[in-house]
């Protein structure tokens, strides 16, 4: 069977392509480019299943999918601008809203063959800001606060709340689609903590590099300093695992009508640095990369003190195992630098 992904050249998109080409589903790709959806036809050669691509330039016009759903058995809705500097809360939240329902209505109205939509939301649909740490936060939590501050602050509201009200916007407007349309297909959401993990897809620049993996290569390349440690960052999913749990939602039959969580736990930046010196001593020097705690009751203090989403459901439903973060670090790192040549 084929498989719509959409935004097929973005980080997790790639490896989402990857794994269902992998396991022989064929997969049509929505790229903005010819030279993107070209690249990734010649990274997927030799695959079991087939890959092609369609440009869909704009998700924000109506009927931009129209073109691209026919014939799929299976969407991964992964297309949605993802960086903290959007000047207005509309320049996020246009294109994460209408993609979302935009592909729903195209499904709705040209594919009566679809079986299931997996969306990719986010940790930021689900964290409440004003929650203090310690606390774990489940499928049941929605952010009630990023949407309110961007209506009452517009263009002044922070740049994490205009990505977190785009996120939880969209989210919601996929599953009142459901409600109030009924369709013959279902959906799931993915709602990942921090991605991390190596890069596949084309990026010719670390300047270009996505929002999470860039946060890492600051610190890879000395741009962080004593003082930034620990830069407690949240939750942190490999980007595998948040790709392989896309493609178990598409294939699971009990999934449909969930959202969940892919997160394996609390990390710091103290975990980056301290692994960049283990792994890459080379660059840990040269770069002049801040010292790490590797003192066992800071780390456990750190992860204690720390918001958790609890990505259990995942593991429990879905058959997910999460990579232990020394992997996903050094696997991110190593490819970095071979892609960058440093
Ligand atoms: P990327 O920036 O690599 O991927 C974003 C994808 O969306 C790219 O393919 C991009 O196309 C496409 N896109 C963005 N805006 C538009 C637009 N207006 N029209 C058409 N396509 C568009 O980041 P990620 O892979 O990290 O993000 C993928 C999804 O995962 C997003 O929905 C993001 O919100 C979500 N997410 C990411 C997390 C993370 O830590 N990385 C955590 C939680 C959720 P192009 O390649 O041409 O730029």
């Amino acid at each position: 069977s084929t498989v719509l992904v959409t935004g097929a050249s973005g980080y997790i998109a790639s490896h989402t392509t990857d794994i269902l080409l992998s396991k022989g589903y064929n997969v049509r790709g929505t790229v903005r480019s010819d030279s993107k959806g070209k690249y990734l036809a010649n990274l997927f050669k030799g695959k079991q299943g087939k890959f092609d691509f369609v440009i869909v330039e704009d998700i924000s016009k109506q009927g931009a999918f129209d073109n691209a759903v026919k014939n799929v058995d299976g969407v991964a809705h992964m297309a949605s601008p993802y960086y903290f500097h959007a000047e207005t809360p509309e320049e996020l939240s246009v294109p994460a809203i209408h993609g979302t329902v935009g592909i729903l209505e195209s499904l709705k109205r040209t594919n009566p063959n679809v079986q299931r939509v997996v969306v990719t939301s986010s940790s930021a649909s689900i964290i409440d800001g004003t929650i203090k740490a310690p606390h774990t936060f489940t499928e049941e939590s929605w952010n009630e606060i990023s949407a309110k501050r961007c209506e009452e602050l517009g263009a002044k509201a922070s740049g994490q709340d205009k990505y977190r009200a785009s996120k939880v916007l969209a989210e919601r407007a996929f599953w009142k689609f459901f409600e109030e349309n009924k369709p013959s297909f279902d959906g799931v959401s993915i709602n990942p903590t921090l991605v991390l993990g190596p890069i596949i897809h084309q990026c010719d620049k670390p300047e270009s590099l996505n929002t999470s993996v860039a946060g890492y290569y600051a610190w890879l390349t000395g741009r962080k300093s004593q003082d930034d440690l620990p830069a407690q960052n949240g939750n942190y999913v490999d980007v595998r695992d948040t790709a392989l749990a896309h493609v178990l939602a598409l294939t699971t039959p009990g999934s449909g009508g969930q959202r969940f969580i892919t997160s394996n736990g609390p990390f710091s930046a103290n975990d980056y640095v301290l692994q960049i010196e283990k792994d890459f001593p080379d660059l840990y020097k040269a770069n002049n990369v801040p010292r790490g705690n590797n003192d066992k009751d800071y780390k456990s203090n750190l992860i204690n003190q720390a918001i958790k989403f609890d990505g259990s459901n995942s593991i429990r439903e879905l058959g997910l195992q999460y990579r232990p973060i020394e992997e996903t670090l050094n696997e991110m790192g190593k490819s970095l630098r071979e892609r960058f040549n440093f």
